[in-house]
C-alpha cells in the first residue's frame, strides 16, 4: 500500500506537490525603479543567497552597467527588465515560469 499525499490525495510515487512546492520557491521579480536624480533602476529579487554574487555579477558584466546586492536582492542602473530576464534564462539557466517582469 502506497502512501496518500494529503495535499492532492494522490499516491506519493505521482503526487507531484512537492516539485511544484519547490517551483515557486524561488519565484523572481524583475522591476525597475526610480533612484536619485531622476534616473531609473532595474531590481531583481528572489535570486537564492548562495547565487546571489555569481548572479550580480554575471548580469553587470553583461548588462554593462553599475550595480549592487544584498539582502537577496540585486539593483542594476538603467532599465534592463527585459534583457535581465533574457540574461537569467539564457546564459544562467532560470525557469522562465518562474520569473515575473512587473
Ligand atoms: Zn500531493
Amino acid at each position: 500500500m502506497s502512501e496518500i499525499c494529503p495535499k492532492c490525495g494522490l499516491p506519493k510515487e505521482i503526487c507531484v506537490c512537492s516539485v511544484l512546492d519547490k517551483e515557486t520557491e524561488n519565484r523572481i521579480k524583475v522591476y525597475t525603479k526610480k533612484a536619485k536624480f531622476q534616473k531609473k533602476m532595474t531590481v531583481v529579487e528572489g535570486i537564492p543567497e548562495n547565487e546571489l554574487e555569481e548572479v550580480a555579477k554575471a548580469l553587470k558584466r553583461i548588462l554593462a552597467c553599475g550595480g549592487t546586492y544584498k539582502d537577496g536582492v540585486i539593483e542594476l542602473q538603467g532599465v534592463h527588465v527585459d534583457l535581465v530576464k533574457k540574461v537569467l534564462v539564457e546564459k544562467l539557466g532560470y525557469n522562465p515560469a518562474n520569473i515575473d517582469v512587473v
